[in-house]
């Protein structure tokens, strides 16, 4: 029995001993093709030769050294690299280790703005319910999976929570998608007034929502709506891009397809492309600014933040994806994908939706394909499709259960950027 907390206390799963390109391979030598990153994490694929070498050299050099008493030239590096390739406005970079504290820092960040501007009764998060924004206390509160949540319930803030843009099922027909989009920014702006515009601090969500959904984009105008709103009632908006940002979606960031700029992002996942933990806050620079001529400092802090070896990680990917051409790639390849998927599953009795934008992409799984009805929970239909999908030598991501109140089942597919055609 293994003394790892594995995800499972059930089952022990396989031992990985190596990986390269877009497989990965067992101790039993089963390979296992890289359908979904892992989790929308293994961007570059498995052993890219630049990014171990980076790594080797950094970790040469100077492995670690403490932010509190000095800085390294990968870390300024590779925020200067961020910042120039991010929505207008943004100037600063908090660097830490994953996607949850990432979130955990947004949010940390974005109250103690307002408390810097003497508007200490700033405290409440608006979010969705279809959403996943990470495992820690803070970012658990914000998320939307009720399941996950619930044990931990008596130690969470309370989060009020507005639909998703989830067209394919909360659409009406008699619906235009303007008019979906509308009541949908209708139902924030009426969320924003009950909680007291006064006492809101931010809207958090995904721009492209992953897990808890399978890659559903935003409806057209979305976005802007959602800017719009923060904008008139003084409150920040701030995208939870650890999934769907860092090219992923065929730009650097998500956001930047609905055509407006976050006041605080966060990545995580592609950032370090699984060679080392890193994620990041990027922040408008008024943010920053206003602690700089306040207190001083971003209260917070963790003892691995600014790493330097996930720094150097994450820089070597950040230039492997300029030099290489990356984005163009993600675009044309998640086309094809999308295509391929549409050709084999499109009509499938049990395939509800295929969706997504670059490289993530969503099927959903449906009992009846008319009336979109899912599958039953207690059929744990997610389960059996990874266990199949390992048993035939490949790895994607399906996901259900209840979400949002509501039964689904969808597989998300996030293959590493040099996927090829035939892969
Ligand atoms: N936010 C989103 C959108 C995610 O998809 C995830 C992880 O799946 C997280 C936050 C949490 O990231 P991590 O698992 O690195 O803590």
């Amino acid at each position: 029995m293994s003394h790892i907390i594995h995800r499972s206390l059930r089952q022990t799963p396989p031992h990985a001993v190596s990986a390269s390109g877009i497989t990965v391979v067992d101790s039993a030598g089963r390979a296992y093709l890289d359908a979904s990153g892992g989790a929308a994490v293994s961007s570059l694929g498995h052993g890219h030769p630049d990014v171990l070498a980076a790594m080797h050299r950094q970790i040469d050099r100077c492995a670690y050294a403490h932010t509190a008493f000095f800085t390294t030239d990968v870390a300024e590096e590779l925020a200067e690299t961020l910042v120039a390739r991010a929505p207008a406005g943004i100037d600063a970079v908090y660097l830490v280790s994953g996607g949850s504290e990432a979130m955990e820092t947004a949010l940390k960040l974005a109250r103690q703005y307002f408390v810097e501007g003497g508007d200490e009764r700033r405290s409440v998060f608006i979010a969705r319910r279809q959403s996943y924004h990470g495992n820690t206390l803070g970012a658990l509160a914000v998320g939307g999976n009720e399941w996950r949540r619930k044990p931990f319930a008596p130690l969470l803030m309370q989060v009020p929570r507005v639909a998703p843009c989830y067209a394919y099922r909360d659409r009406r027909d008699s619906q235009s998608v303007d008019e979906y989009t509308a009541a949908l920014l209708d139902e924030l702006e009426t969320a924003i007034i009950k909680a007291g515009p006064d006492k809101v601090i931010g809207f958090v969500a995904e721009p492209v929502v992953g897990a808890t959904g399978g890659a559903i984009p935003p409806t057209p105008g979305y976005f802007k709506g959602v800017r719009a709103l923060c904008d008139r009632y003084g409150i920040l908006f701030i995208a939870d891009e650890v999934m769907c940002g860092m090219g992923r979606t065929g730009t650097m960031f998500a956001i930047e397809q609905d055509g407006v700029a976050p006041d605080i992002v966060a990545v995580a996942k592609g950032l370090g492309a699984g060679y080392q933990p890193v994620g990041a806050v990027l922040a408008q620079g008024a943010i920053v600014e206003r602690l700089r001529h306040g207190s001083g400092s971003f209260l917070h802090g963790h003892t691995c933040i600014g790493h330097p070896v996930a720094a150097a990680a994450a820089l070597a990917v950040q230039r492997v994806i300029a030099r290489d051409g990356l984005l163009a790639q993600v675009q044309q390849r998640g086309a094809t994908l999308k295509r391929m998927l549409g050709n084999v599953f499109g009509k499938h009795e049990h395939v509800g939706d295929i969706r997504g934008r670059g490289l993530l992409l969503g099927i959903e799984l449906v009992q009846d394909r008319a009336t979109k009805e899912p599958f039953a929970p207690e059929r744990k239909l997610h389960a059996a499709i990874k266990q199949e999908a390992m048993a035939r030598g490949l790895m994607v991501y399906p996901m259900g259960g209840t979400i949002d109140g509501r039964r689904g089942d969808h597989v998300l597919l996030a293959p590493p950027f040099i996927v090829t055609a035939s892969e």
